[in-house]
């Protein structure tokens, strides 16, 4: 079995003296696609961010390669290739597309690695190289989240971390959003997929986890958690 990149074991989360996330467990393996489903506040950004080491933890543990990386700032994080693309994008909107590309690349100081990985990204997203030039801001939502995908990528991630890469999009983009995160898994990227949009999301992970106030309520094979009717009446509208 592939090796464990990522183990969370017993993670709580607090804001103040509320609990946003109490008590979790889950790991995702190398070359794994592993989608974290849920309703509006479960918990799954508060534990994306905690892993990325945006909020502090005040339990549990949380190892990346087989180290604890409990109290670890976000810079260093990135640079251990722990990558997080948020909700909402986070992109540079006063910088260019090729310019918020070499921010990606800020750990790194392969210069002829990056310019060719940014030709990669216009390979992958030719909507970006269409765009080179114009100011990321006044892209629409989705052109964005390609921008902070490629972004992210950039950075040469072990693990890609993507917070609700489909929300606020229009159908046309959502698909296209689905296209590319599935590329991107094909191409080798391990990836933790969390999305309110479950059916999508199952339909492409390997192993799923679904999230309701601060706990994991069930996880399991992907496939199987589509068929699963409990998942269908919560998520899938059934
Ligand atoms: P969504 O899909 O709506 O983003 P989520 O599953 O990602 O939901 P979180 O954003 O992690 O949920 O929120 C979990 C809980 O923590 C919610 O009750 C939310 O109101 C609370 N929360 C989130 N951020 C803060 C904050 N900065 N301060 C206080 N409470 C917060």
């Amino acid at each position: 079995m592939a090796n464990v990149l990522l183990k969370v074991s017993g993670l709580e989360v607090a804001y103040g003296g509320i609990n946003a996330v109490k008590g979790v467990d889950f790991e995702v393996r190398e070359g794994e696609l592993v989608s974290l489903i849920g309703s509006n506040g479960a918990g799954k950004t508060t534990t994306m961010k905690a892993i990325t080491g945006l909020l502090p933890i005040k339990a549990g543990d949380i190892s990346f390669l087989g180290k604890s990386i409990k109290g670890r700032g976000a810079w260093d994080m990135v640079k251990e290739g722990l990558v997080m693309i948020p909700e909402g994008r986070g992109i540079f909107t006063r910088m260019t597309i090729v310019e918020n590309l070499q921010m990606g690349a800020f750990i790194r100081d392969d210069k002829a690695g990056i310019a060719q990985d940014i030709e990669r990204m216009f390979a992958l997203f030719p909507r970006l190289k269409e765009r080179r030039a114009q100011l990321a801001g006044t892209m629409s939502g989705g052109e964005q989240q390609m921008l902070a995908m490629a972004r992210g990528l950039m950075a040469q991630p072990k693990l890609l971390l993507l917070d609700e890469p489909s929300m606020g999009l229009s159908p046309i983009m959502v698909d296209k959003i689905f296209e590319v995160v599935e590329e991107v898994y094909k191409q080798g990227v391990t990836m933790m997929l969390v999305e309110q949009n479950a059916s999508r999301a199952l339909s492409i992970a390997d192993r799923g986890y679904v999230m309701e106030s601060g706990i994991l309520t069930m996880s399991g094979e992907a496939q199987q958690m589509l068929n699963d009717p409990r998942v269908r009446a919560a998520y899938l509208g059934e």
